[in-house]
C-alpha cells in the first residue's frame, strides 16, 4: 500500500522509529509553508533555523534511502498550506494510506484530525518517541487534585525513571538545590567561549526574502549559529557537559550586560525541533557526571536534569491539560499594550535594553531574562496577555506554542489564576540588581521610587500590587508583601501610583 508521511518542522527526529528501514513503498513528505511562517510574525532566525535544520534532515534521510518529497518556500506547486499540499501530494502520487506524528501544538493537531478525518483512504497518527511523558500523563497524575505542582510531577518523574536516586530517596539527600542556584556572577569565575556553529545559510536567507516573509529581529552574523541536524546538537550537548555543567546550577538565574549565555546550554533549539531527544540529553549529562563527579556538585546536575524531567515535560504537559481554553486565560484582567520599544530595544532601562537586544540579536534570551526582565515588566505594566504571547512566540528561536504559552501565559504572567506558579514573578528593582550587574550602568536608579530617575520597577511594583489588591491579596505567598503595602504612607503610595500611571501611558519614553 502506497503510504505518505508527513514530517512536521519540529519533528526531525532521525531516530524515530519510522526511519529503522526503507521502504520502496514508504514516501516522506514536507512543506516550507506560509501557514507557519505566517501565523505570527518571526524572529529572521527562527525562520532560518526551521527551514534549515528542515533542508538538512531532508537531506539525511534521503541519503539513508528513503523517498523524499521536499517543497521549498518559492516552489511552484507548493500552495502555501499544510493541507492543501497534502491533498496535491495524496492525488499525484496515488497514495492509499496517510499518516503523521502527532502534533505537538493545538491548532496543528486539530487541522490534520479534521484532514485525516475527511480523507477517502486510511490514516493514522503515531507517537513523537521525543518526550518522557505522553500527552495526557500529567492530567492523569493530577488527577483530583486541586494544586498542578511542579515539584511534585518532577519527583515522580525522578523516582519512575530512577534519575539522580539511591534506591527510593533522591542522591545528595535533596529534591532540589536551588539555594545554590541563585549566585549573581560578578566575573571571577570565568565562561568558556560559547559554542556556536557557522551554518551557512545564503540560500535559506534570499528565499526568504523573495517570498516576501515578514519578520521580526536582527540577522548580522550571516551564518545560523544553533545546530541544525542530530550531529551539531550532540556536539553542543558535549560541550556543554565538558564546559558549562561545572556551573550551571551556580548561575543558572545570573544576568550581565557582557555575557550573552553563561553557562546556558543552548539546546532548546535543537531539542524542541526534535533533533535530540530530552532522554539523549539527560542520559549524557548523567554520563558525564558519573565520570566526572569529583569535580561537578550535584547541585549543577541536579538544577539541569530538573529543567528537562521537570519544567519542560511538565509545560507540555499542563499545555494538553487546559488547551484550548488557556490560550484565553487572562485572570488578572491586563489590557495594555506592549511598547514599541520591545521590537527596537530602545529604551534607558539597562535591564530591558540588554534583554530585549539580547533577543533580538539572536533570537535567544536565557530563562531568567525571559521571566524576570521582559516578562516582569509586562506584568507590571498589566500588559494584555495576547500581545505577551505574541512576543514570545515570534522571537525565540526555540518558541513553539505548547512550551511558549504555559510559560508566557502561565509563568511569567500569571494569566492562568495560578495553575503553574503559586504567586506572580513580580518585582522591583532589587531583585534585578541583585541577580546582574545590569543596575550599575542604568539611567535610572535602583533605589528610587517617584523622582525623575527613578527605576520604573520600583513605582510599578507597588502600584501592581494595589490594582490587583482583590485578586492577589489573599495569595499565602503575598502576604507579607501587601503587610508592606498596607503600612506604605497613604501620600507615598500616591505619588507612587501617579508615577507608575505616568510610565504606563508613556512607555516609549522610558
Ligand atoms: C516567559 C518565558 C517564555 C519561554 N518560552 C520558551 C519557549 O518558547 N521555548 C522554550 O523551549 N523554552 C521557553 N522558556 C523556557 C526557557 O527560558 C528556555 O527553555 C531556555 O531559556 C532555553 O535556553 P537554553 O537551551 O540555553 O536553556 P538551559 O538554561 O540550558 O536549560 C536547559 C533546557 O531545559 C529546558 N527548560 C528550561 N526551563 C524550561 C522551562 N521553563 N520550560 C520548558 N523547558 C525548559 C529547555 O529545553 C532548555 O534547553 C520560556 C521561559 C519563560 C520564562
Ligand atoms: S535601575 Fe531599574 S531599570 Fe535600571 S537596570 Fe536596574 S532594574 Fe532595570
Amino acid at each position: 500500500m502506497k503510504t505518505l508521511r508527513l514530517i512536521l518542522g519540529d519533528q526531525l527526529n532521525i531516530k524515530h522509529s519510522w526511519f529503522k528501514e526503507t521502504n520502496n513503498d514508504v514516501v516522506y513528505c514536507l512543506f516550507e509553508m506560509r501557514q507557519e511562517t505566517d501565523y505570527v510574525k518571526h524572529h529572521i532566525q527562527k525562520v532560518i533555523g526551521f527551514f534549515a535544520a528542515m533542508r538538512q534532515f531532508s537531506l539525511d534521510i534521503e541519503s539513508n534511502g528513503h523517498n523524499v518529497i521536499y517543497l521549498k518556500i518559492n516552489d511552484e506547486k507548493n500552495t502555501q498550506s499544510l493541507t492543501d499540499n497534502l491533498s496535491k501530494v495524496i492525488e499525484e502520487h496515488r497514495i492509499e494510506n496517510f499518516e503523521y506524528i502527532y502534533p505537538d501544538e493545538y491548532r496543528l493537531d486539530e487541522q490534520l484530525k479534521a484532514f485525516s478525518n475527511n480523507l477517502n483512504i486510511t490514516s493514522k497518527a503515531v507517537s513523537a518517541e521525543h518526550f518522557y511523558t505522553k500527552r495526557d500523563d500529567l492530567k492523569q497524575f493530577f488527577k483530583g487534585k486541586k494544586q498542578y505542582l511542579m515539584e511534585n510531577f518532577y519527583r515522580d518523574m525522578r523516582k519512575k525513571h530512577d534519575i539522580l536516586m539511591v534506591s527510593d530517596q533522591p542522591e545528595g539527600g535533596k529534591w532540589n538545590f536551588d539555594k545554590s542556584n541563585r549566585n549573581k556572577w560578578k566575573g571571577d569565575v570565568s565562561i568558556p567561549n560559547y559554542k556556536l556553529f557557522k551554518n551557512n545559510v545564503d540560500t535559506i536567507v534570499s528565499d526568504i526574502e523573495n517570498a516576501g516573509i515578514k519578520t521580526i529581529g536582527r540577522f548580522t552574523t550571516k551564518t545560523f549559529s544553533y545546530p541544525i541536524s542530530r550531529a551539531q546538537a550532540i556536539e553542543q550537548l558535549k560541550y556543554f557537559c565538558e564546559h558549562l555543567l561545572i556551573h550551571f546550577g551556580d548561575y543558572q538565574d545570573a544576568m550581565h550586560t557582557e555575557e550573552t549565555y553563561l553557562f546556558h546550554s543552548r539546546l532548546s533549539f535543537a531539542m524542541n525541533l526534535k533533533l535530540i531527544s530530552p532522554k539523549d540529553v539527560v542520559k549524557t549529562v548523567m554520563n558525564y557526571y558519573r565520570k566526572h563527579g569529583d569535580n561537578i556538585h550535584i547541585s549543577q546536575v541536579e538544577g539541569f536534569v530538573r529543567q528537562i524531567i521537570g519544567w519542560r515535560e511538565y509545560m507540555r504537559g499542563m499545555y494538553w491539560a487546559f488547551m484550548p481554553e488557556y490560550k484565553d486565560l487572562n485572570t488578572l484582567d491586563n489590557h495594555n499594550k506592549l511598547p514599541d520599544f520591545f521590537w527596537t530595544g530602545n529604551t534607558k532601562m539597562n535591564c530591558l535594553k540588554h534583554a530585549i537586544n539580547n533577543s533580538l540579536d539572536n533570537g535567544y534570551a536565557h530563562h531568567i531574562q525571559r521571566l524576570m526582565i521582559t516578562g516582569n515588566y509586562a506584568l507590571l505594566t498589566q500588559t494584555n496577555p495576547d500581545e505577551v504571547d505574541h512576543w514570545y512566540l515570534g522571537i525565540y528561536v526555540d518558541a513553539i506554542e505548547w512550551v511558549q504559552l504555559t510559560n508566557t501565559r502561565g509563568m511569567s504572567q500569571f494569566a492562568d489564576g495560578g495553575k503553574i506558579a503559586t504567586k506572580p514573578y513580580v518585582s522591583s528593582g532589587s531583585y534585578v540588581n541583585k541577580m546582574s550587574n545590569y543596575c550599575k550602568n542604568c539611567h535610572y536608579n535602583k533605589s528610587k521610587k517617584t523622582e525623575d530617575d527613578a527605576c520604573p520597577f520600583n513605582s510599578l511594583y507597588w502600584n501592581f500590587l494595589d490594582e490587583k489588591r482583590d485578586q492577589l491579596s489573599n495569595n499565602f505567598r503575598m502576604g507579607m508583601m501587601y503587610n508592606l503595602l498596607d503600612k506604605m504612607d497613604k501620600q507615598d503610595l500616591q505619588n507612587i501610583k501617579e508615577k507608575a500611571q505616568h510610565i504606563i501611558a508613556h512607555q516609549d519614553e522610558y
